[in-house]
């Protein structure tokens, strides 16, 4: 056996295979009405792309210091006080390729063997395969519609053992769109720091909030609780920058330092001219993120509205993120079994909920057009109508 066994415990990803099936049926010309998608379906704004384009016109086209250039972690702390309250010196900042990096390197950083992480499900398909990959164990809470997919202090007591390292809070939430409340983060925080449990706080979709939901960082709570986060940021979701790998994260010093070794004999630095683009992101008009936003909000409207109408499935409306998920356990099917049916018999894809650890779900992302979701949407009332 030439692999080693860490590569060999990750599960596939089933979103991929989908993803294929759905791409092969386009091939052959067959209108597919996708809601894979994980990806605002907007461009990146145009002031972000001239920056990266201008540095590299200047021949800004080399190495850089490995966990970012200063003028950008200096543009991030000032963001984190400005927008999330919570001061950040710039050497508590590593900038990486992309929010997904920045959540690996933290947990490489801090589990180890014999380490169990707690994980709220449904949930990010990628936590638990880091989790994994660093030789720690995931731990699943399972999280419910009453709730509004939200992990209750109970549920986070209930799950610990003397070998939790780690929780992860993702807010907002992907697959769920769930936002946590301040008080709930609050209740959530009393428990962390009793066991003195280490936060992993996702807040990639943080501008993405609807009807007046407000993301709130967990870490701005009390000087206990910003000792024990690791706040994960990043450009993708915020400025439609997928493909530039931009991400960050800021840490207790002791935490980012060992982070920065981490990355530094690893990727080294994030792309020298994508970190221009990030300055111009973070420092630049604002309108695009809110723009974008608005057209997510009247989508979500539209999709909970349709979803809602439809018989057997229930939805929890969706605070924020861009996607709902919708219980479909009613139909007693696996996940992956109705999203293969409702792919091959009505050209809908979407993502089985098993991929985030929920067989009772399906995931529909609202990043595509207005005409793709009403035809989708259409479609999947009919077929729910005559499984
Ligand atoms: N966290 C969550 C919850 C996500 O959904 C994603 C993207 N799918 C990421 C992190 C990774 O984002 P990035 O493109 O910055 O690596």
């Amino acid at each position: 056996m030439d692999l080693a066994s860490r590569a060999t415990i990750l599960t596939p990803s089933l979103t991929l295979s989908i993803d294929s099936k759905a791409k092969a049926m386009k091939a052959e010309g067959i209108d597919v009405c996708s809601f894979g998608a994980g990806e605002p379906d907007f461009d990146t704004p145009e002031h972000i792309k001239a920056a990266a384009m201008a540095s590299l016109d200047a021949g800004f086209t080399k190495y850089t210091p490995s966990s970012g250039i200063p003028d950008l972690r200096q543009a991030i702390a000032e963001k984190f006080q400005a927008d999330n309250n919570l001061e950040y010196k710039p050497s508590q900042i590593i900038v990486s390729n992309g929010a997904k990096h920045s959540c690996f390197n933290a947990i490489l950083a801090t589990v180890q063997p014999g380490d169990e992480v707690i994980i709220p499900a449904p949930y990010w398909l990628s936590y638990p395969e880091m989790v994994r990959l660093a030789g720690g164990e995931p731990v699943f809470v399972q999280t419910t519609e009453e709730n509004g997919w939200k992990m209750t202090p109970e549920q986070f007591e209930d799950a610990m053992t003397p070998r939790t390292k780690m929780v992860i809070i993702n807010t907002p939430g992907n697959p769920t769109g769930a936002v946590y409340t301040r008080e709930e983060l609050t209740a959530l925080a009393a428990v962390a720091e009793e066991e003195e449990i280490l936060i992993l706080s996702d807040e990639i979709y943080e501008k993405l909030t609807y009807d007046g939901a407000e993301h709130f960082s967990i870490a701005s709570l009390s000087p206990e609780i910003y000792d024990l986060t690791i706040t994960v940021n990043g450009f993708s979701k915020s400025y439609a920058m997928t493909g530039w790998r931009l991400g960050y994260l800021a840490a207790p010093e002791r935490i980012a330092k060992a982070i920065d070794s981490i990355q530094s004999h690893s990727t080294s630095n994030p792309c020298s001219f994508a970190q221009k683009g990030g300055i111009a992101a973070l420092k630049g008009d604002q309108q695009p993120v809110i723009d974008m936003r608005d057209e997510f909000q009247m989508r979500r409207n539209y999709m909970f509205q349709r979803l809602s109408a439809i018989n057997n499935v229930s939805v929890v409306k969706p605070q924020g993120a861009f996607y709902t998920l919708v219980n479909i356990s009613r139909f007693s099917l696996t996940s992956q079994n109705f999203s293969d049916r409702l792919l091959s018999k009505a050209n809908v894809a979407v993502v089985p909920g098993i991929a985030f650890g929920d067989d009772r779900t399906i995931r529909f992302s609202y990043a595509t057009s207005m005409d793709i979701i009403k035809n989708g949407l259409d479609r999947f009332e009919e077929f729910c109508r005559t499984l």
